[in-house]
């Protein structure tokens, strides 16, 4: 199967219809055992120093592996990836556009699916087959989900990494089914985590240093129950039709769809405080003034940019936001009792 690059998460269905391997460039970049090389290869061609890690490595990426076919998100994700398009065409490489619509509008979906299928040969009828295929793959992640925040046997990073990798599913689903039913089964046999530990919500792009800050905030008591976009990939509203699923999606739209998501999931969850996360020179992190307005819990706002561990200065950060969520639910406690 010949390789095909995604900037961001995409109707892979139709990708998959078209007979293409679908690759998630930004998870190459983060499992390469040295991502920053990848970076280095965008800012030896010029892209500029203040420009997001993940735009940069995308490109590093793309002609390291001698990726030629990609297709870069340009409206639904962020706007780089338009100059970013333009860098890789430059380079010779079949760069596509694909363009979520401005809303959530399952008609201008069927015309955006329609054209991105049209684009690579095939049909909507085509991809609504693997559509079907896809399904119990889907509800797999779906069901570690449930196994992370109602019954307490999976970690957050755990939970990370697989929702993270249905973007592509790491270019084999039906592996990536069998690897998650492996997953699942051994959940099974786990006690669950204890019963007072501080439980986050975590929001935002995911982490470049996501490979150390779920262990990390696991060591302090605390566990990611609840990824917002790492989820959204895994696509839990798959509705009845591609167009239904991909308007479902929260992540391409306007902010406040991804809020009434959140909002939901928070009580749903028990959630004591959330994590948002900024990656450095991205236009999201404006956001978080919007996000700060609607989440009703404390809120810790952190960014990362080149960095793909934590530094003490993050990791110091975390352990007071936890300290200070663990008094106050002892105060909160401790008060109860005194009524
Ligand atoms: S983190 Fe922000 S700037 Fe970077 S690729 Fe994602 S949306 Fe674009």
């Amino acid at each position: 199967m010949r390789k095909i690059g995604i900037t961001t998460t995409v109707p892979v269905e139709i990708l998959i219809a078209a007979g293409y391997e679908p690759v998630d460039l930004n998870n190459v970049l983060v499992s390469d055992t040295d991502p920053s090389r990848l970076i280095t290869i965008a800012e030896r061609a010029g892209f500029p120093l203040n420009c997001c890690s993940w735009i940069k490595g995308i490109y590093g990426v793309c002609l390291d592996r001698g990726i030629e076919d990609i297709i870069c998100v340009t409206s639904g994700d962020c706007s780089n990836t338009i100059m970013l398009r333009e860098t890789l065409k430059l380079k010779g490489l079949n760069a596509m556009a694909f363009a979520y619509p401005d809303r959530p509008d399952k008609e201008q979906m069927d015309y955006a699916l329609e054209k991105l299928a049209a684009m690579l040969g095939t049909t909507l009828k085509a991809a609504e087959k693997v559509r079907k295929e896809l399904q119990p793959v889907r509800e797999f992640a779906v069901k570690l989900d449930e196994m992370t925040w109602k019954d307490n046997k999976a970690s957050g990073g755990e939970n990370h990494l697989w929702l993270v990798s249905a973007s592509d599913f790491n270019g084999d689903f039906s592996q990536y089914q069998r690897d998650v039913q492996k997953l699942l089964d051994t959940c099974s046999y786990r006690k669950p985590y204890p019963e007072g530990e501080t439980r986050l919500a975590y929001i935002g792009v995911p982490a470049v240093y996501a490979r150390e800050l779920y262990p990390f905030i696991e060591k302090q008591g605390a566990r990611v129950v609840f990824n917002e976009v790492q989820r959204q990939f895994a696509m839990p509203e798959p509705g009845e039709s591609l167009a239904e699923q991909y308007s479902n999606y929260t992540y391409p739209y306007s902010i406040q769809e991804r809020i009434k998501d959140i909002k939901t999931e928070i009580p749903r969850r028990h959630i004591d405080g959330v994590i948002h996360y900024v990656q450095a020179f991205c236009h999201r992190g404006i956001g978080d003034i919007v996000f700060r307005d609607a989440i009703k819990l404390p809120v810790l706002t952190l960014e990362g940019n080149a960095d793909f561990f934590l530094n003490t200065h993050v990791k110091t950060r975390i352990e007071a936001f936890l300290d200070m969520i663990q008094r106050s639910r002892k105060k909160k406690a401790s008060q109860a009792v005194k009524k």
